[in-house]
Protein backbone atom coordinates (compact mmCIF):
# COMPACT_ATOMS: atom_id res chain seq x y z
CA UNK A 1 0.00 0.00 0.00
CA UNK A 2 1.66 3.57 -1.11
CA UNK A 3 1.21 6.63 0.78
CA UNK A 4 2.37 8.69 -1.43
CA UNK A 5 -0.41 8.65 -3.81
CA UNK A 6 -3.82 10.52 -2.70
CA UNK A 7 -6.81 9.85 -4.26
CA UNK A 8 -9.41 12.73 -3.79
CA UNK A 9 -12.90 12.62 -6.43
CA UNK A 10 -15.63 15.33 -7.44
CA UNK A 11 -17.84 15.91 -4.76
CA UNK A 12 -20.40 16.81 -7.99
CA UNK A 13 -19.30 15.03 -10.94
CA UNK A 14 -18.11 12.17 -9.21
CA UNK A 15 -15.04 12.51 -11.12
CA UNK A 16 -11.68 10.61 -9.35
CA UNK A 17 -8.47 12.14 -9.87
CA UNK A 18 -5.39 11.54 -8.32
CA UNK A 19 -1.66 13.29 -7.26
CA UNK A 20 -1.94 17.42 -6.66
CA UNK A 21 -5.23 18.15 -8.00
CA UNK A 22 -7.49 19.84 -5.38
CA UNK A 23 -10.16 21.25 -7.23
CA UNK A 24 -12.54 19.45 -10.22
CA UNK A 25 -11.43 21.55 -13.19
CA UNK A 26 -14.70 20.79 -14.72
CA UNK A 27 -17.12 21.98 -11.54
CA UNK A 28 -14.54 24.11 -10.44
CA UNK A 29 -15.34 22.88 -6.90
CA UNK A 30 -12.50 21.72 -4.55
CA UNK A 31 -12.08 17.61 -4.25
CA UNK A 32 -12.83 15.47 -1.80
CA UNK A 33 -10.15 13.54 -0.34
CA UNK A 34 -10.27 9.38 -0.37
CA UNK A 35 -7.96 8.86 2.61
CA UNK A 36 -10.42 5.86 3.28
CA UNK A 37 -10.13 3.87 0.01
CA UNK A 38 -8.08 1.36 1.59
CA UNK A 39 -10.39 1.23 5.01
CA UNK A 40 -11.58 -1.88 5.78
CA UNK A 41 -15.15 -2.26 5.97
CA UNK A 42 -15.66 -2.36 9.57
CA UNK A 43 -13.57 0.97 9.84
CA UNK A 44 -16.01 2.69 7.65
CA UNK A 45 -19.24 1.77 9.29
CA UNK A 46 -18.02 3.72 12.43
CA UNK A 47 -18.53 6.94 10.52
CA UNK A 48 -21.39 8.97 11.53
CA UNK A 49 -23.53 11.52 9.61
CA UNK A 50 -23.14 14.81 11.52
CA UNK A 51 -24.54 17.10 9.50
CA UNK A 52 -25.31 18.74 5.73
CA UNK A 53 -22.71 21.19 4.00
CA UNK A 54 -24.91 22.88 1.29
CA UNK A 55 -22.88 24.83 -0.74
CA UNK A 56 -18.56 25.21 -1.48
CA UNK A 57 -17.92 27.59 1.59
CA UNK A 58 -19.57 25.38 4.36
CA UNK A 59 -17.87 22.42 2.29
CA UNK A 60 -14.19 24.57 2.76
CA UNK A 61 -15.30 25.93 6.10
CA UNK A 62 -15.53 22.02 7.39
CA UNK A 63 -12.70 20.83 5.87
CA UNK A 64 -10.33 23.89 7.18
CA UNK A 65 -11.99 23.48 10.56
CA UNK A 66 -11.74 19.00 10.76
CA UNK A 67 -8.28 19.37 9.24
CA UNK A 68 -7.03 21.76 11.64
CA UNK A 69 -8.83 19.40 14.65
CA UNK A 70 -7.79 16.25 13.41
CA UNK A 71 -11.11 15.06 12.80
CA UNK A 72 -11.73 12.04 10.80
CA UNK A 73 -14.09 12.62 8.41
CA UNK A 74 -15.06 12.35 4.60
CA UNK A 75 -17.74 14.04 2.72
CA UNK A 76 -20.66 12.23 1.73
CA UNK A 77 -21.46 13.43 -2.02
CA UNK A 78 -25.48 13.88 -2.81
CA UNK A 79 -27.74 15.57 -5.59
CA UNK A 80 -24.27 14.67 -8.01
CA UNK A 81 -25.17 15.40 -11.54
CA UNK A 82 -23.83 16.55 -14.06
CA UNK A 83 -26.71 18.56 -15.82
CA UNK A 84 -27.87 20.40 -12.31
CA UNK A 85 -24.66 20.67 -10.29
CA UNK A 86 -25.96 23.36 -8.02
CA UNK A 87 -27.45 23.37 -5.43
CA UNK A 88 -25.40 20.33 -3.93
CA UNK A 89 -25.56 18.69 -0.98
CA UNK A 90 -23.09 16.99 0.78
CA UNK A 91 -23.48 14.64 3.95
CA UNK A 92 -20.53 14.88 6.28
CA UNK A 93 -19.49 12.14 7.52
CA UNK A 94 -17.40 11.52 10.92
CA UNK A 95 -16.02 9.08 12.78
CA UNK A 96 -17.88 8.10 15.83
CA UNK A 97 -14.54 8.99 18.17
CA UNK A 98 -14.35 12.48 16.94
CA UNK A 99 -18.41 12.97 16.90
CA UNK A 100 -18.50 15.10 20.23
CA UNK A 101 -15.56 17.63 18.48
CA UNK A 102 -17.33 17.60 15.31
CA UNK A 103 -20.83 18.08 16.81
CA UNK A 104 -19.43 21.01 18.51
CA UNK A 105 -18.19 22.38 15.64
CA UNK A 106 -21.38 21.89 13.51
CA UNK A 107 -23.63 23.56 16.27
CA UNK A 108 -21.26 26.96 16.49
CA UNK A 109 -21.00 26.96 12.54
CA UNK A 110 -24.78 26.33 12.47
CA UNK A 111 -24.84 23.67 9.87
CA UNK A 112 -27.75 21.30 10.02
ZN1 LIG B 1 -16.50 17.75 -11.13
Amino acid sequence: MSPTMRERHCPICGEDYFGKMTECPVCEVPLVEDFFAEAPEEEMQRFVPVGRALNEMEIALIKSQFDALGIRYYLLGENASRMVPLPMSVKIMVHEEDLPEAEEIIREWGFT
